[in-house]
């Protein structure tokens, strides 16, 4: 085989090198010419009970290497503390923390977008918008090889293995906030959360505005995140995460358990506005390339991840009594939902 990408890389030397301190999984094992890709699952912490879980998930599309690399140096730094940071062991006694740093290892190989098979795996899950989606941008099968291709086939191999895994994760939580990192939307930092597919009102917006609060309060100077429903932005067809939390509805239609697919759009497009250079460079549209901005763009994003933790462990959303979530629900309402003015 060539030369593995230095994130597929990592990633074996990290499990490795650390497996008395993990679990992992094989989620799917992706054939490719005459290769094959293990896609991991990576797992610390957590136990037999069921516990607040925090899933980071990178790589979903194989040209965005950043997102991957965020995954990478997050469960690299944790491996490393847990040996001394006596704060991250008690941690990890209360909750599960979760990694798939490469959903897309094909992709990251081929340094495509989709995976071997040309197939968006962000536009690959069975469901569909009833509304106006993007055009194109909004998943297209006229030809894989269009971006934004769905495919044909029902769900691909990496696809099967994330929603296996997340419905794995939920029967073993009592909550589960996931961070699925991407790059390339706009000049600054986004998270998004559903629907992609409707601009319906996501049920658990009420838990999010919470986190929103709590962040805000405790790091006043780290809100540079715009945080909206995807939907504001575009729509699609087949994004797993609107997938996942209509299948957890069906599995859980008590809403025992709070499920919150998060997004990180990293505002690459910031980067080549300080290098434009980097237009020249396909590589570059999605992925930092001077050394300091990517030492920056690494450790841009700790606060917030180490944050998700701490309110996981916190039990900060199973806490929430039912009326503190129905005011919840009308501020959400008030602040992401309101029709515009007539
Ligand atoms: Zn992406």
């Amino acid at each position: 085989m060539n030369k593995l990408p230095f994130e597929l890389d990592t990633l074996q030397q990290l499990i490795d090198t650390h497996h008395l301190k993990l679990q992992y999984q094989i989620l799917a094992d992706i054939p490719f010419r005459h290769e094959h890709f293990p896609l991991y699952s990576v797992e610390l912490g957590g136990g037999d009970k069921p516990c607040p879980t925090v899933l980071f998930v990178g790589g979903v599309h194989g040209v965005e290497r950043i997102g991957s690399q965020v995954i990478l140096a997050l469960l690299n730094s944790l491996l490393q503390r847990l040996v001394w940071d006596k704060h991250l062991q008690q941690m990890l006694t209360g909750v599960r923390l979760a990694f798939v740093p490469v959903v897309n290892p094909v992709g990251l190989f081929m340094g495509t977008r989709g995976n071997g098979n040309q197939v968006d795996l962000m536009r690959n899950a069975p469901i569909e918008s009833s509304e106006k989606v993007s055009f194109m941008v909004g998943g297209q099968r006229i030809s894989s090889r269009l971006p934004w291709y769905r495919g044909v086939g029902g769900m691909e191999l990496e696809t099967v293995g994330l929603v296996a895994y997340v419905q794995q994760l939920l029967s073993r939580s009592t909550s589960l906030i996931s961070l699925d990192a991407h790059s390339g939307f706009g000049l600054s930092d986004h998270i998004w959360f559903p629907y992609a597919h409707t601009r319906t009102a996501f049920e658990n917006a009420n838990y999010i505005l919470h986190l929103k609060q709590l962040f805000e309060q405790s790091y006043p100077h780290h809100g540079h995140y715009r945080l909206a429903p995807q939907s504001q932005f575009y729509r699609t067809h087949g994004d797993i995460w609107d997938y996942l939390y209509r299948q957890h509805q069906v599995a859980d239609p008590n809403a025992q358990v709070p499920f919150l697919p998060l997004t990180l759009e990293m505002g690459s497009w910031a980067w080549i506005k300080k290098n434009p250079r980097q237009i020249f460079n396909f590589a570059g549209f999605f992925n930092p390339q001077k050394t300091h901005r990517h030492h920056r763009i690494l450790r841009r994003h700790t606060v917030l991840m180490q944050f998700m933790m701490e309110a996981a462990y916190a039990q900060s959303l199973e806490q929430l009594t039912p009326e503190r979530l129905a005011e919840l629900t009308e501020c959400a309402r008030l602040y992401w939902y309101r029709e515009p003015q007539s």
